[in-house]
């Protein structure tokens, strides 16, 4: 694999990887075609896109920005480098008024394409279980959305329109405290995991 990335180094591709931010991105790649080819995709997506995240959001017009670079690391891995930027639209649980939740993320994947390899992947990578080719690519970076979102959206207390009703009790202040530090535990299921 090693032998194959070098190989690839010195060979020309076309088109050139992208060098422009509006590039259109494919619908569907072949992730283990671009780790070995060195190809970086970036552009954006539209939210109201992604049928899973977007129930959750109060406006789902906007889009996130993305940027992926695929590779092959030293050790014959294929991976991802990703880095995406959005701003989500949630509902505040506290005060059922809209707040934002800016999203800026970066992650490293290790596709695989058996469950029996994720074992055997380093353990910096995230791993990605690739079933079968091709992958739609809207649901790498969706799946890394649901895992951005908090468990239960809420503006910071100093913000929320709603503290004025809350009780001055220390206790009630604390356990609302305490809520939004809840792991991702609904969320869970949202994320394909097959
Ligand atoms: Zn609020």
């Amino acid at each position: 694999m090693l032998e194959f990335f070098d190989t690839c180094q010195t060979r020309r591709y076309n088109p050139p990887p992208m060098t422009s931010h509006h590039s259109r991105l494919p619908l569907h790649i072949d992730p283990f075609r671009l780790a070995h080819t060195g190809q970086c995709l970036s552009g954006t997506i539209k939210l109201n896109q992604m049928p899973r995240l977007s129930p959750l959001l109060t406006d789902s017009q906007g889009g996130v920005e993305i940027v992926l670079e695929f590779s092959i690391d030293p050790a014959g891995v294929a991976i991802v480098n990703g880095r995406l930027q959005t701003v989500l639209p949630l509902v505040c649980q506290r005060c059922t008024e809209n707040m934002t939740w800016p999203v800026r993320s970066e992650f490293c994947l290790g596709l695989v394409s058996s469950e029996a390899s994720i074992e055997g992947l380093p353990a910096q990578y995230e791993p990605y279980l690739v079933e079968s080719v091709p992958v739609f690519l809207q649901d790498i970076i969706e799946d890394e959305l649901l895992l951005a979102l908090p468990q239960i959206p809420k503006h910071d207390l100093s913000e929320c329109p709603a503290r004025s009703y809350l009780s001055t009790d220390t206790t009630e202040q604390s356990s609302s405290e305490t809520d939004t530090h809840q792991p991702f535990a609904g969320l869970k299921d949202l994320i394909k995991n097959d």
